[in-house]
């Protein structure tokens, strides 16, 4: 398919905003200054915002602010409005499901709602064995509990980590996850018996798939032991550590050993799951059934919830109460969910994320082409990534991936950046963004980077 080629172009969702990028201020404008002066009074600095406006309605491809500025919306929330910030099935699932009840407590009285969207998980997750899934509140907590189910299941304690991985800000997701700073810093003592190795980075290590494969099970066999290691726990593309796409035949390698020793082998696709890398789950891309997938961002559409998937006979080691919280699995957010699985599996979401891909590939590719400082475009569907690099020296470039965001910002375009070194700037848009506007989203930062 080539670019002019509309594909499955129909956005979904959307609640009738204009679907334009028109700034009425400079940014933020007067009304976002003064919200935000309210915030630095009463919100504690240590909750940072990327995008100094404060937002009163999104959906389709666009966020607009208090003053009336309408964004391009790059972020999704950080993967998280995949169909969209208002899709209408979702809106009338939340206001239908708020008007019946928003809360029993499922661990008090259960409702069915929370049955379905385990048994759509159970369907949806790669492998075709006995399923059950668990249901939480963020993508941290179903980390938390994945590992505690692997640990109950095993009888063992260590677990296994890797360079880049991002995993969550509670205490033993931060010790899982690599980067210190912001994440960590200062915030210790951390989970023990979290063992961290090198992963497959194909533009860093230049190695292949099984050639990084076999260099971190040497390091887990010898530094930790199968007798050990209850878990290794790995995003099948890596998010906040710079979406970073393992080599071919690594992840393969490492489930294959986990399988092979008795160990959980856990996908973490808080990020990556739901249609957005042009699968419904980015471990199938790579051919690998993980024994347990945790799940959140995408699921409901920004109601907040996460889930545990995997084995019947893993989910089910952990004993009776072991599992679950007040807010877990609630009501209006299961409610979003199946709305949003309905429009994930019936609306063409997966093949809209594919469409994505080509658009961005054949936008990003010839950049990169004529700029050096474009170490790589990678990624999957609308999970796609440009790192900047030092030409000479291949050196990460954190400066000018700042620049270029807030240049961008500065001209209505939502633009995230991520990495260990911050040097990589992530395409994440909804798939409700139409492509005239993702296109011009990506004029924008095409002519920031060109000034720069
Ligand atoms: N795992 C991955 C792969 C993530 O990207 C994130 C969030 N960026 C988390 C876990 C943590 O999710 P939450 O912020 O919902 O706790």
């Amino acid at each position: 398919m080539t670019l002019t080629d509309p594909g499955p172009t129909t956005p979904t969702g959307g609640p009738g905003l204009p679907q334009r990028r028109h700034l009425v201020t400079a940014l933020p404008g007067p009304r976002s200054q003064q919200i935000l002066a309210r915030k630095v009074a009463a919100v504690p600095q240590g909750v940072g915002h990327t995008v100094p406006v404060a937002a009163v309605a999104a959906g389709g491809g666009v966020v607009v602010d208090a003053d009336g500025n309408s964004l391009i919306d790059l972020g999704s929330g950080i993967a998280v409005t995949t169909v969209g910030a208002s899709h209408p099935k979702v809106v009338e699932a939340i206001q239908a499901q708020a008007a019946q009840f928003t809360h029993t407590c499922f661990m008090i009285s259960p409702y069915e709602s929370y049955i379905a969207v385990a048994e759509a998980l159970n369907r949806l997750t790669p492998g075709d064995h006995d399923k059950k899934s668990a249901l939480f509140n963020s993508g941290a907590e179903a980390v938390e509990n994945a590992v505690k189910i692997a640990r109950k299941y095993t009888g063992k304690q260590a677990v296994v980590a890797f360079d880049h991985g991002y995993h969550g800000r509670t205490n033993l997701t931060m010790a899982l996850t690599a980067k210190s700073m912001p994440y960590k810093s200062g915030f210790g003592p951390f989970a023990p018996e979290v063992y961290r190795v090198p992963g497959s980075y194909p533009l860093r290590d230049a190695l292949s798939g099984p050639d990084a494969a076999a260099r971190a099970i040497t390091l887990i066999d010898k530094q930790v032991g199968a007798d050990n290691l209850a878990a290794v726990i790995i995003e099948p593309i890596q998010g906040e550590g710079g979406f970073i796409v393992p080599a071919d035949g690594f992840l393969p390698a490492i489930a294959d050993w986990c399988r092979a020793n008795g160990v959980v082998f856990i996908a973490d696709e808080v990020q990556s799951g739901f249609a957005r890398t042009g699968a419904m789950f980015a471990s199938e891309l790579f051919g690998i059934v993980p024994d347990l997938v945790t799940t959140a961002k995408g699921i409901a559409a920004g109601m907040p919830l996460a889930a545990v998937t995997g084995r019947a006979e893993i989910m089910d080691a952990a004993h009776l109460g072991g599992l679950g919280g007040t807010y877990g699995g609630n009501p209006v957010a299961c409610a979003a969910a199946l709305a949003a699985i309905d429009a994930f599996e019936n609306d063409g979401l997966i093949e809209r994320a594919q469409h994505l891909e080509r658009l961005l590939r054949g936008r990003l590719e010839p950049l990169a082409a004529a700029d050096p400082r474009i170490g790589e475009v990678r990624g999957r569907g609308a999970m796609m990534a440009m790192e900047f690099v030092d030409p000479d020296t291949g050196a990460p470039d954190a400066a000018l991936t700042a620049a270029v965001a807030k240049a961008a910002l500065a001209e209505g375009v939502i633009l995230l950046t991520c990495g260990t070194h911050g040097n990589v700037i992530r395409f994440l848009p909804p798939l409700s963004i139409p492509d005239d506007l993702l296109h011009e989203g990506l004029d924008v930062v095409a002519s920031a980077l060109a000034s720069r």
